[in-house]
């Protein structure tokens, strides 16, 4: 056990959680303070790609995920107009990774699991209804204000490390600017029990849909089918979250007789907002805190889970092999701000642009390069290589 003082993680989602059990399995205390009173259970995330599966794998999750998730090897990208059906086969990466397949999996049920086994680290804390508000910090330590349900307090931590979310008071606190955009439309979710693989001919797990009036991505969670649409500016939030409106939008998808059954429904703005930097000083970002981006191609989680892998390893080579802290954020903003995520924000936003247009012309063109890159071995190989975010991991690893 190092004798250093905790580590302060702000933030206990996807990011904090990997971080957290990381260095507890490195013998580095920590404090995962959360500002919840426990663990936000919301639907969000529900899309676990390879290289994030090797990453909690590392860490004795991956097969607790599996053996609530849903394992899913095929994808496809279907065109309404015409019927025609690309579909890609994750199984042609078996030789690449251990994982060749995306985990269906609601993102709060690895932070349960994770949250459970933290339990076993004596030098873990994880302290809910804990909000950081505010952080300065001197050359050698970060001082933390935090609101507790019994007042505020001020910690100290020789690290701080911020996974709070798009919102971040700790980005916020190190002074570091966060520039983007935020698209017009919203995306409306919606999830629901009714069968769409029994009525769609050999529907795989995940769909992306093109259409010559609106597109939509169906997909499957280990609990329900759940559909998402994006949305215009013309019409109020309130009919888009109403029963008639979402009712009128499933029945679009599949006509059927009677009702559907709609279990969540979400309408978030989409953002492609990336900091400038990833650290401050003592003080440094993962997940959402530094970069955001739409949904499509589920790369935000994912992106965050490898933030807090890359972070964890030089941490660990800080607080236990006495590494240079400057160098070794340096190198994590290299790695992971300049490449990583350049990738996930050209890749987000080119799968938006390809689905959006309902141009037939466009349409017709996008749906014959899927079809041609499936049938094709190596293009197809090199196609499902870059979805998997295996690509982006590998090259952020090569940057020095
Ligand atoms: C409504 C919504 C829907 C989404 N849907 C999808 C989707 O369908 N597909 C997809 O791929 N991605 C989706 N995302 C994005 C995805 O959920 C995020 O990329 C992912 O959760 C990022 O993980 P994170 O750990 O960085 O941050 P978060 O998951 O945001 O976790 C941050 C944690 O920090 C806590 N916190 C916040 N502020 C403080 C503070 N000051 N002090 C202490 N704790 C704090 C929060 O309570 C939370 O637990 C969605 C996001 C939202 C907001």
């Amino acid at each position: 056990m190092t004798t250093t003082q905790p580590v302060i993680v702000a933030g206990a989602g996807p990011a904090g959680s990997l971080l957290a059990l990381y260095l507890a399995q490195h013998d580095i205390p920590v404090i995962l303070l959360e500002k919840e009173d426990s663990l936000p259970i919301d639907l969000r995330a529900s899309t676990f790609h390879p290289p994030s599966l090797e990453m909690l794998d590392k860490l004795g999750v991956t097969e607790k995920l599996i053996a609530k998730g849903l394992v899913v090897d095929k994808y496809q990208y279907r065109d309404r107009r015409t019927g025609e059906v690309a579909e890609f086969d994750m199984s042609i990466i078996a030789d690449e990774t251990a994982f060749p397949f995306r985990l269906q999996l609601e993102q709060y049920e690895m932070t349960i699991i994770v949250g459970e086994m933290l339990k076993d680290y004596p030098h873990v804390q994880v302290r809910f209804g804990c909000k950081v508000v505010d952080s300065s910090q001197t050359d050698d330590l970060v001082s933390v204000d935090i609101e507790t349900p019994a007042g505020k307090e001020t910690l100290t931590t020789p690290f701080l490390i911020g996974c709070d979310g798009a919102s971040s008071n700790v980005r916020k606190s190190a002074g570091i600017g966060y520039g983007g955009f935020t698209y017009d439309e919203k995306f409306l979710v919606v999830s629901t029990d009714f069968p769409f693989e029994q009525v769609f001919d050999n529907l795989s797990y995940v769909n992306y849909v093109s259409d010559p009036e609106e597109w939509c991505v169906i997909l499957r969670t280990e609990k329900k089918w759940r559909v998402l649409w994006p949305t215009t500016s013309d019409i109020t939030d309130e009919t888009y979250l109403s029963d008639d409106y979402i009712q009128a939008r499933l029945q679009h998808l599949y006509a059927k007789d009677g009702e559907y059954d709609i279990g969540h429904r979400t309408l978030y703005n989409v953002h492609q907002r990336v900091s400038e930097i990833y650290y401050n000083g003592r003080i440094v970002l993962a997940g959402d805190s530094c970069h955001i981006n739409n949904p499509l191609g589920g790369m935000g989680m994912n992106g965050g889970l490898h933030d807090a892998d890359n972070l964890a390893e030089k941490l660990v080579a800080i607080i236990n092999d006495g590494a240079d802290h400057i160098e070794k954020f340096k190198h994590y903003d290299r790695q992971r701000r300049e490449l990583a995520v350049k990738f996930v924000q050209e890749h987000t936003i080119s799968n938006k642009k390809l689905m959006e247009s309902t141009e037939t012309e466009v349409q017709i063109a996008r749906q014959k390069m899927l079809m041609e890159t499936a049938a094709d071995p190596i293009k197809s190989k090199a196609f499902v290589m870059e979805r998997a975010m295996l690509n982006c991991v590998r090259d952020s690893l090569a940057v020095e």
